[in-house]
């Protein structure tokens, strides 16, 4: 057998062990009763470490070492490449410091559930100075030519660095906020609850996966349920989950969320099942599954098109939906200055998280104090909306990342919204394709990313998977441009 036969098989072992923390994952934030909570940690920490162990086993090493002296297809190549580059990473980790992270993250998320709830910065605070040393020490560990961040946005976005963010937000800022600006002045006169309704819940799940399925969804591999925060896990090469919270007052707040979540489930979908636990059977980046989403969600779900199609069916199955066309895209593309990153407009959104970034990175170079971090949030707040929060709860306390210790994750949600608009733009340059969308059909559109995106695995970086796909490397202009339209138009 040869070397790289040795290491799909481990590489399957993995996934195996992988995906079935991934179930009880799943089963802990839908149905899981809560006395089943501390025994439920012990298996994922079970599962976790046992992945963790036959990875950084010195026979992978040694295998990978043979396996890059075989003769192999370029697909298998990018799979060794892919491996050793991830291989690199854990085995810088020691076992005390992943299991110090994992505790010191469990109970820092703990702390955070009790400190955003009683908005008191003080109880989370000395829980995340611990999380902010051990990242640091992390960062270390893995090394890095900058700064921290480098380290540590290569876990999220590979070949990504601090610098480069810096240099594109800083070039994003003067023309988002001056965007913004206007968006939300033009917006003045369009009320802010005409969404609001009487939706039943059962209802919403009805619209939710006819239009699911009509994008191209596959329930008999799939399936939605509910959550308090709504995300999208895959369980194995034919299992995809969603999951959306329900507003029984506007309907729209779980079917932008099923857009979402249905735009991250259509890329593992797409996936080459055959490859599924190799890297060619996995997504690339979270700027990549982000851009998924956002396309789904922004840039179809969120047209005029879409609404034409989907608006009178809206109303047969909500009787009290009696708005126009023309009034509900007003309502739907509302802008407006507020608190909540979550809640927030396609106008505003990207300003949350220019802020986010700003302030992780200096936390991590060491210069913004932990018990700072307030004052610091409500300045730069100030400073990019106009306004400053009213508590920490709908300030720095609002997010769950940092309580995960998930620091350099932010960027990759605006690092989507730049591949969404640019991956839109470039499909809508097809004839069929752009033809297709303008009357709501989608078959089409999914074809091409099934064809430029899914398919392609991680086994190209996501900078040669964007040039591949449009022509040329992630580029702020298409967002840029598609806000213009959609809020100034
Ligand atoms: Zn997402």
């Amino acid at each position: 057998m040869s070397a790289y036969s040795l290491l799909c098989t481990l590489a399957n072992e993995i996934a195996l062990l992988e995906s079935t923390a991934a179930t009880l994952g799943w089963d802990q934030e839908t149905y899981m009763p809560p006395k089943a909570l501390e025994h439920r940690a012990q298996q994922m920490g079970y599962l976790g470490g046992k992945g963790h162990a036959l990875f950084t086993l010195r026979k992978f090493r040694l295998l990978l070492d043979k396996a890059e002296g075989e003769e192999l297809q370029p697909v298998q190549a990018a799979n060794v490449r892919e491996w050793r580059r991830l291989n690199n990473r854990s085995i810088r980790l020691s076992k005390r410091l992943v299991e110090e992270f994992s505790i010191a993250s469990s109970r820092a998320k703990a702390a955070w559930v009790e400190a955003r709830k009683n908005s008191d910065f003080a109880q989370f605070a000395p829980h995340l100075d611990k999380l902010v040393q051990l990242t640091r020490k992390k960062a270390e560990k893995w090394s890095y030519t900058t700064e921290p961040y480098d380290a540590l946005l290569d876990e999220f976005e590979p070949g990504a660095q601090a610098v480069q963010i810096s240099t594109l937000f800083d070039s994003l800022r003067p023309q988002l906020s001056a965007l913004a600006k206007e968006a939300v002045v033009r917006s003045a006169g369009v009320p802010a609850h005409a969404l609001e309704g009487d939706y039943p819940v059962h209802l919403q799940q009805q619209l939710n996966r006819e239009v699911a399925e009509s994008i191209g969804f596959d329930f008999e591999g799939g399936r939605i349920d509910t959550t308090t925060h709504p995300f999208c896990t895959k369980l194995g090469p034919h299992d995809q989950r969603l999951t959306t919270r329900y507003d029984p007052k506007d309907f729209t707040s779980s079917l932008f969320g099923i857009l979402h979540e249905a735009g991250h489930g259509l890329y593992e979908q797409g996936l080459p099942p055959a490859d599924y636990g190799l890297p060619s059977g996995t997504f690339v980046s979270l700027g990549i599954h982000e851009s998924q989403s956002r396309l789904w969600e922004n840039h179809v779900g969120r047209s005029r098109p879409f609404w034409e199609r989907w608006l009178p069916r809206a109303k047969e199955i909500f009787p009290a939906l009696t708005l126009s066309l023309e009034d509900f895209l007003r309502a739907l593309h509302r802008a407006e200055f507020s608190f909540i990153r979550v809640e927030a407009d396609e106008a505003t959104y990207d300003l949350h998280i220019l802020l986010r970034f700003l302030l992780e990175r200096r936390m991590l170079n060491r210069e913004l104090k932990i018990k700072d971090l307030p004052q610091a949030w409500n300045e730069q707040f100030e400073d990019l909306f106009g306004l400053t929060p009213p508590d920490n709860a709908r300030g720095c306390l609002q997010d769950i990342h940092w309580s995960m210790g998930a620091l350099g994750y932010f960027p990759t949600y605006t690092l989507g919204n730049l591949n969404a608009a640019q991956l839109y733009h470039a499909a809508q340059q097809v004839p069929a394709i752009a033809e297709a969308c303008a009357a709501a059909e989608y078959v089409p559109l999914l074809g091409w990313l099934r064809h430029h995106i899914h398919s392609k695995g991680a086994t190209l970086t996501s900078g040669e998977l964007i040039t591949a796909a449009t022509g040329s490397p992630t580029d702020a202009s298409w967002h840029l441009a598609h806000l213009r339209s959609r809020f100034l138009g």
